[in-house]
């Protein structure tokens, strides 16, 4: 099996070398066999195949243990938005039930998670809603994956009959906020999501899927109207650093360095939240799965990765 490598982005795909061999029928029987050593994905690379020494997807057990030719694993922003809900369970039955689609409630993504893929899918699962986490499609051929995926996503992408303004969002600046090493994010969407009040109380503190978490870190910071820029920023980097600060009213805001993974996932809140169901309750991250989360070694290299020079 080819898989993506570690903090390499699959939009360099047909420029750079970016994916990495894995034995699959190795990876496959210690997964099914619940061996620990599944969690190391480098173990199951073949020896002498891997000259640039990269690293195997942290997510690489998904794709060994979804038993389809192609595998198309992503965190698409409507499926979060579904995977997020409380009731995601009934509603990918209702609308994705004909594409044979099954529901996974959160688990950690590595063994954990190949294990309940194993228990969930059968023989005709096509599709994998992951609970708190993203989208998984098996088919045979490439542009096969892709066609599905599409149309899930087209199929959990809510008509909202108000659309949340998103227009002209620029962001404001918080008096007192330059000089503190952070700067505005100009984001249409999460500056959208700092605008409406409404949105923002539904997530505010919470986080919802493991790469807000390592990313950006737990939960989400949203500044006290009483406290200056710089407190905010003191308080993001207290305890779990954060890497993402929303100022009600105005916009948001990222460290000056931060990397280009941390930009993705600050926008990707933004789409997320314009995109949940109005009435839908959310399910969060509890605080035992955000500490499991960025306490994972695989997650800290990818982290590394990120933030290195390229
Ligand atoms: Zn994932």
């Amino acid at each position: 099996m080819l898989v993506k490598a570690s903090g390499t982005w699959l939009a360099d795909a047909e420029t750079k070398d970016i994916m990495v061999p894995v034995d699959i029928a190795r990876l496959r029987a210690a997964l099914k066999a619940g061996d620990p050593a599944a969690e190391n994905n480098a173990a199951y690379v073949p020896e002498g195949e891997n000259p640039s020494g990269l690293r195997p997807s942290i997510e690489t057990s998904v794709h060994a243990i979804f038993d389809w030719p192609v595998v198309l694993h992503t965190h698409c922003v409507a499926t979060i938005a579904t995977a997020v809900r409380a009731d995601a369970a009934r509603v990918v039955e209702q609308r994705l039930g004909d594409l044979g689609a099954a529901f996974i409630p959160y688990v950690k993504p590595g063994l954990s998670l190949a294990r309940a893929i194993d228990d969930a899918a059968g023989a005709e699962t096509r599709v994998l809603v992951l609970g708190n986490h993203g989208l998984a499609v098996g088919a045979e051929t490439a542009p096969q994956a892709e066609a599905l995926l599409r149309e899930v996503s087209r199929r959990l992408t809510p008509e909202l009959t108000e659309q949340p303004h998103r227009e002209g969002a620029n962001p404001d600046t918080p008096t007192g906020l330059a000089g503190a090493g952070w700067q505005l994010f100009d984001h249409a969407a999460t500056t959208a999501l700092a605008r409406n009040q409404t949105l923002l109380s539904r997530i505010e503190g919470a986080s919802f899927y493991p790469d807000h978490v390592i990313f950006l870190g737990p939960g989400l910071l949203v500044a006290a109207e009483n406290e200056s820029p710089q407190e905010t920023v003191a308080r993001a980097r207290q305890g779990a650093a954060q890497n993402l600060i929303v100022f009600p009213g105005l916009g948001a805001a990222l460290p000056d360095d931060a990397s280009p993974a941390v930009r993705a996932l600050a926008g990707c809140i933004g789409e997320v939240a314009l995109c949940l169901d109005p009435e839908a309750e959310l399910l969060r991250l509890t605080a035992e799965q955000e500490a499991d989360l960025i306490n994972w070694d695989a997650e800290k290299y990818r982290q590394a990765l990120e933030l290195g020079p390229s």
